[in-house]
């Protein structure tokens, strides 16, 4: 069910065992392993330490990830886009009753997220939210605040790393059972981000429309390379 690359353990299953497997869980991070949160857990200890634990699964949410699987003979199937998996988890808590909390992005675009969050998906229980910008050592007010809403799913649109740094840090005191680290996701249900046409998609091109869009993106493409040659001569 996981390909092991570089000392991860990446799901290289499909969907209906995804659910499965997050469903045997208390407590989880969901990890969208593209190929820079990867490499930040490459270079930070305390991510590899969480990236690497019990408590985590790391989705190959990205072509990179995916062409390092095949190199390395690991076989990946598909890649899982974490927006994909949001949209899922939010149907089946909507479906079962179960709560969300919302963390992250710019006040503006989480208050849109959610206003089109609540239009899409009108019995989806939206507990709380909070926007992305607030110092990560200091935020005592904002854990107490989740723990008394007890989310089962807690999703943070904060980028990468700053996500999976709030996530490792304090997922162990939160009262919560779905820990996701989702990007730019509030971005796009806010309507102030498009996600690739469908055909970008299906090739692996997400990438490039993305950095066609937003040119300052490029730099980080380079994590993609970087990623691959790890894994083929580190492994
Ligand atoms: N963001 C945030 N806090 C910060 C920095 C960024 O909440 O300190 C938000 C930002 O407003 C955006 C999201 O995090 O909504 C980052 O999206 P990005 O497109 O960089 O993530 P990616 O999908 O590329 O991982």
């Amino acid at each position: 069910m996981f390909s092991s690359i570089l000392g991860y353990k990446v799901f290289n299953k499909g969907e209906e065992e995804l659910f499965r497997c997050i469903n045997n869980y208390d407590k989880v991070h969901i990890i969208s392993g593209n190929p820079e949160v990867l490499n930040n857990g490459l270079k930070n200890k305390e991510l590899f330490k969480n990236f690497t634990s019990e408590n985590s699964i790391i989705i190959p949410d990205g072509i990179g990830t995916v062409i390092a699987s095949k190199a390395l003979k690991q076989g990946i199937e598909k890649k899982i886009a974490g927006i994909d998996l949001m949209e899922k988890l939010l149907i089946n808590c909507e479906r079962e009753g179960k709560s969300v909390y919302l963390l992250g992005a710019r006040e503006e675009v989480l208050q849109k997220c959610i206003k089109n969050l609540k239009i899409k998906h009108p019995r989806l229980i939206i507990s709380g939210s909070h926007n992305g910008f607030f110092d990560l050592n200091n935020c005592d007010e904002l854990i107490t605040e989740i723990n008394n809403l007890k989310p089962y799913a807690l999703f943070v649109a904060m980028g990468a790393p700053r996500q999976e740094l709030f996530i490792t840090r304090y997922m162990n005191g939160l009262n919560a059972n779905i820990f996701m680290g989702v990007g730019g996701c509030f971005d796009v249900f806010a309507g102030e981000v498009k996600r690739a046409p469908k055909w970008m998609i299906n090739l692996g091109l997400e990438w490039l429309y993305r950095v066609s869009k937003e040119p300052y993106r490029i730099k980080r493409l380079g994590s993609i390379p970087v990623f691959i040659a790890k894994a083929i001569f580190k492994s």
